[in-house]
C-alpha cells in the first residue's frame, strides 16, 4: 500500500444478514477498531437496512455503502435505488459493476460505467469493480477482459471527482471460492491497472490522479491472508464478502490495512 493513497476495507454483504445481525454486527466492529488508523471501513449490507445501519455508526473510520446504483436520476424503474436515494440514507459510496452483477442481472461494462457516473455526479464514491474468470485467466486473456472493463470507465477519468473513483480487481475464480490469489497474482494485476492508469490520467492532462486512486483486492479475503496481500504495493485495501460477516474476521482484515 502506497502510504499516500487511501485505504479502504468494504464489507459487501451482499444477499445475506438480517436486522439482528446489522444490531449485533455493526456495533462489535466499531468497537474492536481503534480510533486511529489509516483505513476506511465500509458495510454495505442490503438496501433496506442502509437507514438503520448509518444510525448505528458512530466510529468516524467507518462508512456506509451501497451495493449497487441506477445509472438514472429518477423515473419508472422498478426496483432501482437512485444515486441521490443512497446519499440520503446515509451512504458515501456504491459498488458498482460487481461480478454478481455482470453475471446474474445480464450487467455490461457500459451500464456499469453509466452506473459509476450516476454514483460519481450525485456525490458518491463509486468502488468499481473489475475481474476476470478463470476461463479468461487460464486462456491467457486475463489483461485482454480487464482493460476492455475499464476502457468502459475510461472516460469517468475525466469527471471533476475523478479523484474520488475506487477501484476493486476482483478475480470472479476467487469470489466466495475459498481460492485467493496469491499476493503476487494480485500485485501483478493491480500494478497492471496502475499502468493502464497512468496512461489515461497522462492522456488527459491529469497524471497525479493513477497514483491518487486506491485499487482494492476482492475475493475470499480473510483474517488469515489479507497481510500479506495488504503488503504488496499497489494494493490499497480490500473488498471483503463472506467474512465481512463475522465480526472479528473483518476486524482483523481492517487492522491488516491499518
Ligand atoms: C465479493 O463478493 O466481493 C467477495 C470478494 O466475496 P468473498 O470475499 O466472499 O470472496
Amino acid at each position: 500500500m502506497s502510504p499516500s493513497r487511501p485505504r479502504i476495507v468494504a464489507g459487501n454483504w451482499k444477499m445475506h444478514g438480517s436486522r439482528a445481525l446489522l444490531r449485533a454486527l455493526v456495533p462489535a466492529v466499531q468497537q474492536g477498531l481503534p480510533a486511529a488508523g489509516r483505513c476506511q471501513v465500509v458495510f454495505c449490507p442490503p438496501a433496506v437496512y442502509l437507514g438503520e445501519l448509518a444510525g448505528l455508526l458512530q466510529h468516524p473510520r467507518c462508512a456506509v455503502g451501497g451495493q449497487d446504483v441506477s445509472a438514472h436520476v429518477s423515473g419508472a424503474y422498478t426496483g432501482e435505488l437512485a444515486a441521490a436515494m443512497l446519499l440520503e440514507s446515509g451512504c458515501r459510496y456504491a459498488i458498482v459493476g460487481h461480478s454478481e452483477r455482470r453475471r446474474y442481472h445480464g450487467e455490461s461494462s457500459e451500464l456499469v460505467a453509466a452506473k459509476a457516473t450516476a454514483a460519481l455526479s450525485a456525490g458518491l464514491l463509486p468502488i468499481i469493480c473489475i475481474g476476470e474468470t478463470l476461463a479468461d485467466r487460464e486462456s491467457g486473456r486475463t489483461w485482454a477482459v480487464l482493460s476492455a472493463q475499464l476502457t468502459a470507465v475510461a472516460e469517468l477519468l475525466q469527471q471533476p471527482r475523478a479523484s474520488e473513483i475506487v477501484l476493486a480487481y476482483e478475480p470472479v475464480w476467487a469470489i466466495g471460492t475459498g481460492r485467493t490469489a496469491t499476493p503476487e497474482q494480485a500485485q501483478d494485476v493491480h500494478a497492471q491497472v496502475r499502468n493502464w492508469l497512468q496512461e489515461q490520467a497522462s492522456a488527459i492532462g491529469k497524471p497525479m490522479l493513477a497514483g491518487q486512486l486506491p485499487i482494492l483486492y476482492g475475493g475470499s479475503v480473510k483474517a488469515d491472508n489479507a497481510a500479506a496481500l495488504m503488503a504488496q504495493p499497489d494494493v490499497d485495501g480490500a473488498l471483503v464478502g463472506g467474512a465481512s460477516l463475522q465480526a472479528d474476521e473483518f476486524i482483523a482484515i481492517c487492522r491488516s490495512a491499518d
